[in-house]
């Protein structure tokens, strides 16, 4: 089997770990030291084609390789039917974001399955699955290049007139109009500067270019003010109508909206239902949402 990190996409290795190291030390540290470990197989399974966009956690244990003695996740087990839209809820720590990564493949599990339309992504090529997954995370990252170049990354061959039309659809198109240089400015480190609500745009404008089958979003906990909160929303919502999108989830709307709320602790499921369902149980979801949704959303 062949290593992955320096033989398959580079460039989208890079893009993938920086988008997991964004704000976080931690991660950074963990990029440095251990995502090469991956491996690709020899002979990949292909996913097949079409994609339906069905995941599937079957009895997962997984340890971080800098804790060896602690289970980030211990028989988690998850279906998501295609097109379902499932919020993960839970403390912080309880695994939520690792069962992303895992997705993602920037780790394998120590013991069960991660599948993806049925396949071990173990057993696929990594480049095949990640193009499946699309992934807006909390404070994406707007890379050192002009705007058609930012949101042409989520499919290099899209015309203008497509990454315009994303764009548009993700309620980016007025302020990137607006910039100096329209879509030519240059943004990111050295160049103009994006809010937290643009950069969210521009990201989900990647996604919608990029259309994969199943999404994976990481909402933002900060708050945005309420016009650019609006508009965030709306494009989220085009961006999951018709796929399966598993959420962890910070505000009443989302899990409202979800089909299906899955809550975590200490790294597996505990509770599952409708935030209805949940709150009438009067468990942990209960005292979670009391907490979490109330100064947040101002309902409930
Ligand atoms: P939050 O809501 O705070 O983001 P979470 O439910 O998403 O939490 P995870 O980020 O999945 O939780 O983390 C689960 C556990 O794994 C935490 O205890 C965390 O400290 C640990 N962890 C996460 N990433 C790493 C890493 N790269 N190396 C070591 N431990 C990690």
């Amino acid at each position: 089997s062949v290593v992955v990190a320096g033989s398959v996409g580079a460039i989208s290795e890079v893009i993938g770990d920086l988008q997991r190291a964004a704000g976080a030390t931690e991660r950074l540290f963990s990029l440095l030291s251990v995502e090469s470990e991956i491996r690709a197989p020899a002979a990949p399974k292909p996913l097949p084609s079409p994609a339906a966009g069905a995941l599937s956690f079957d009895n997962v244990r997984f340890h971080y390789p800098s804790r060896p003695d602690w289970a980030a996740l211990e028989g988690f087990s998850l279906d998501v039917r295609p097109g379902e839209r499932v919020a993960l809820v839970g403390p912080s720590g309880a695994g939520k974001s690792t069962v992303f990564q895992l997705l993602l493949r920037y780790y394998d599990p120590q013991a069960g399955s991660v599948r993806l339309d049925g396949v071990d992504v173990r057993d696929a090529d990594p480049v095949d699955v990640r193009r499946r997954l699309g992934l807006v995370a909390q404070d994406p990252v707007v890379f050192s290049a002009n705007a058609w170049e930012n949101i042409r990354y989520g499919r290099p061959d899209a015309s203008d007139a497509e990454v315009r039309a994303a764009a548009e659809a993700a309620h980016a198109l007025d302020f990137l109009d607006a910039l100096p240089e329209g879509f030519g400015t240059f943004l990111g480190e050295k160049g103009v500067r994006l809010s937290g609500g643009q950069r969210q745009r521009l990201a989900i404008a990647r996604a919608i270019l990029r259309d994969p089958p199943v999404l994976l979003l990481d909402e933002a906990t900060s708050a945005l003010d309420a016009e650019s909160e609006r508009m965030v929303q709306d494009a989220l919502d085009r961006l999951m109508h018709g796929r399966t999108t598993l959420i962890v989830a910070h505000r009443l709307a989302t899990v409202l909206n979800a089909d299906r709320i899955v809550v975590m602790d200490k790294g597996r499921v505990v509770e599952t239902g409708t935030h209805g369902e949940l709150v009438a149980q009067g468990g942990l979801y209960a005292r979670l949402a009391a907490l979490q949704f109330d100064r947040a959303d101002g309902v409930a």
